[in-house]
């Protein structure tokens, strides 16, 4: 592929300002400077030293963030700082997209890809894809809140009760559940429904992938990292 192609849809501006990133050497290959736009390079296993930064070229690309509370899932955010400014700025020109949101003050995992399919498919609730929240309570909890929502609770606009999958004390005031649909203000409302409000909320895993595990350990707020295929088999 040519050169300037590869910088195009690897998120690093229009043609023009990829052609001029090339022709002022600032793109290495293994070490070498390639200052010709149209220069034919393999992409597989392709790495790019742009401006002195390493990049691996990437077909589609997935990213994992630890959302700080205090920032919108949005592009054009109303009150606080963008989620997307969190990241580099090649993935926004690539429009990566957030995979579902979480709540201006939640914590925790988030996910991001170009890839449409895998957005969908994760967003389905037909996929049942359980995410695995810790909410910071407003009273005690007891065995009666984690049977409410275990059982199901009723939500306005939810046709059928909302239930959660697991439920446990982590704490008199720290409740652990996963649930495997996405609506807005979901964990906060079946709290609220069941007697309890949430002072704090953290989502701590998504599919099989956990926040400070395997390859999301060490990421701590407000960092993200790329998902390998081996880490996104881990989100079915
Ligand atoms: N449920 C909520 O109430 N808020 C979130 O951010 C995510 C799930």
């Amino acid at each position: 592929m040519k050169l300037e192609r590869i910088l195009q849809n690897q998120g690093f501006g229009s043609r023009r300002q990829c052609r001029q990133l090339i022709e002022l050497g600032e793109v290495r290959i293994g070490g070498e400077v390639v200052d010709n736009p149209g220069a034919d390079i393999a992409t597989a296993g392709l790495v790019l030293d742009i401006e002195g930064e390493t990049w691996t070229y990437r077909e589609k690309t997935y990213v994992a963030l630890h959302k700080p509370a205090g920032f919108e899932c949005s592009h054009e955010p109303k009150h606080h700082r963008s989620v997307y400014s969190l990241l580099p700025h090649p993935l926004v020109v690539r429009n990566v997209q957030s995979v579902g949101r979480l709540d201006v003050d939640t914590t925790g995992l988030l996910l991001f890809s170009d890839d449409g399919a895998f957005i969908h498919n994760l967003s389905s609730p037909k996929k049942h894809v359980p995410k695995t929240y810790r909410a910071e309570l407003a009273e005690d909890g007891s065995e009666a809140l984690l049977q409410q929502l275990l059982a199901g609770v009723d939500l306005i606009d939810e046709a059928l009760p909302v239930r959660a999958l697991t439920a446990q004390l982590l704490a008199p005031r720290s409740l652990e559940l996963s649930i495997d649909l996405g609506k807005y203000h979901v964990v906060k409302r079946m709290i609220a429904a069941a007697g309890n409000h949430v002072v704090a909320l953290h989502r701590s895993g998504f599919g099989g992938l956990t926040l400070g595990e395997g390859p999301l350990a060490g990421v701590a707020e407000g960092e993200w990292v790329y998902l390998e295929e081996a880490d996104l088999r881990q989100l079915h």
